[in-house]
């Protein structure tokens, strides 16, 4: 890939990141853009969040820059500030060490930005520029010659031992900018034992890589790599599913990254008995459809049930205009049967068999009476 030249960056970090002259003016301690966003910078790519690392008080520089709000994590000494509207993360440099594959660093403030660079995960993000005087490029791995290369290269060969989730991001960044594996990196990536990372660490950056806008080829990739199991058409699925969630009627019925996920790597489950079916009555597609989770619903859709748009669209909003008390005001005792006179009103009327309110009440009058004789 092309990027910027050197001598612009000072240029295009103004024009990116005009807010950042703030930070410029209020920081007494070194500053430093830092990760995507120099990497963003550097492939004049628009703008990605902004992250960056002071070396020295995270949190008194949020403070200086006026904050409004500032979240400070303890932990990690850092704070997130918003500058013109644009959220700006601001890290305290430190050193990280592993106490266990897999476990989160322990870690230690640190004095220099090189420092803090060698925690990260690969090259192409492992560039700092700083923002107080002159504006250069800190590339102590060569992170401008890969991105030019197209290749990713972690930083050492324990890296995904001590993160696994870096092989899951790995696959994130290949499939965004159509990299290729540095081949020292390949190995080591393919070893990645991503049981040491917990279910939520796992499944946070499997999220962030099914969010992507072409997710496909990263779940693909992961499975090349031996490290998930795709479901069975499961890349297939994942495109249909990312289509049907970018229109109506399906747009917001449930977030597109969880759905691809689901797509993608989840073991078949109450979906495929949907996409089965051929409800006969719109009756019958409300009770099959109903108490589904929505990603089932949209993951049923996409492997062929076209009556799933009629159920989201007309069926599963029709309602009576009756209800409960209209029924024990008719003389049905308050029970179970009372339910059962409301659910047989609900299904005729949603087959067209009847309309209004009148003929609604005398169904589900008889039909509760009906269930009172057989409760006896
Ligand atoms: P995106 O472009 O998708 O927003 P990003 O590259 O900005 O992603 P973030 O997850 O926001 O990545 O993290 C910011 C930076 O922090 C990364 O660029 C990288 O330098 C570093 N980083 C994040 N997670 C890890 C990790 N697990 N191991 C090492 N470094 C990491």
């Amino acid at each position: 890939m092309t990027t910027i030249p050197v001598d612009n960056l000072a240029e295009a970090l103004r024009r990116a990141h005009p807010e950042l002259d703030a930070v410029r003016a209020s920081s007494e301690a070194p500053v430093y853009l830092v990760g995507g966003a120099v990497r963003d910078l550097l492939l004049g790519r628009g703008r990605s969040d902004v992250d960056l690392v002071v070396v020295g008080d995270a949190a008194a520089l949020a403070a200086r820059l006026g904050a409004a709000k500032t979240v400070e994590h303890e932990r990690f000494a850092t704070a997130k500030v918003e500058l013109d509207g644009h959220q700006v993360d601001i890290a305290t440099a430190r050193a990280e060490t592993y106490p266990q594959p897999g476990a989160l660093p322990e870690v230690e403030p640190a004095t220099e930005i090189e420092t803090d660079l060698a925690r990260r995960d690969f090259t192409i993000n492992a560039m700092a520029v700083p923002l107080r005087g002159a504006v250069s490029l800190i590339d102590p791995y060569g992170g401008r010659a890969d991105l030019e290369a197209g290749v990713l290269r972690a930083l050492h060969a324990r890296s995904f031992i001590d993160d696994p989730t870096r092989a899951l991001r790995a696959a994130r960044y290949a499939a965004r900018f159509g990299f290729g594996l540095e081949p020292g990196t390949e190995g080591p990536l393919r070893r990645t034992d991503l049981e040491t990372v917990s279910d939520d660490r796992r499944r946070a950056d499997l999220l962030r890589l099914a969010a992507e806008p072409e997710p496909a080829r990263g779940f693909e990739l992961l499975a090349a790599w031996g490290l998930v199991e795709l479901r069975p058409e499961g890349i297939a699925l994942a495109a249909r599913v990312g289509e049907l969630l970018s229109a109506p009627p399906w747009q917001r019925v449930v977030p597109r990254d969880r759905a691809v996920l689901a797509a993608a790597l989840g073991s078949p489950g109450g979906e495929e008995r949907l996409a089965a079916a051929r409800p006969e009555r719109p009756s019958l597609a409300v009770e099959l459809a109903r108490g589904h989770d929505p990603v089932e619903l949209v993951l049923a859709r996409a492997l062929g049930a076209e009556w799933l748009d009629r159920y989201l669209i007309e069926w599963r909003s029709v309602r009576l205009e009756i209800d409960g008390d209209d029924l024990i005001a008719a003389g049905v005792r308050q029970g179970p049967a009372v339910g059962r006179g409301l659910d047989e009103a609900l299904r005729r009327k949603l087959d067209g068999e009847i309309a209004g309110r009148e003929a609604q009440l005398e169904v589900a009058v008889a039909a509760a009476r009906g269930a009172e004789r057989c409760q006896g």
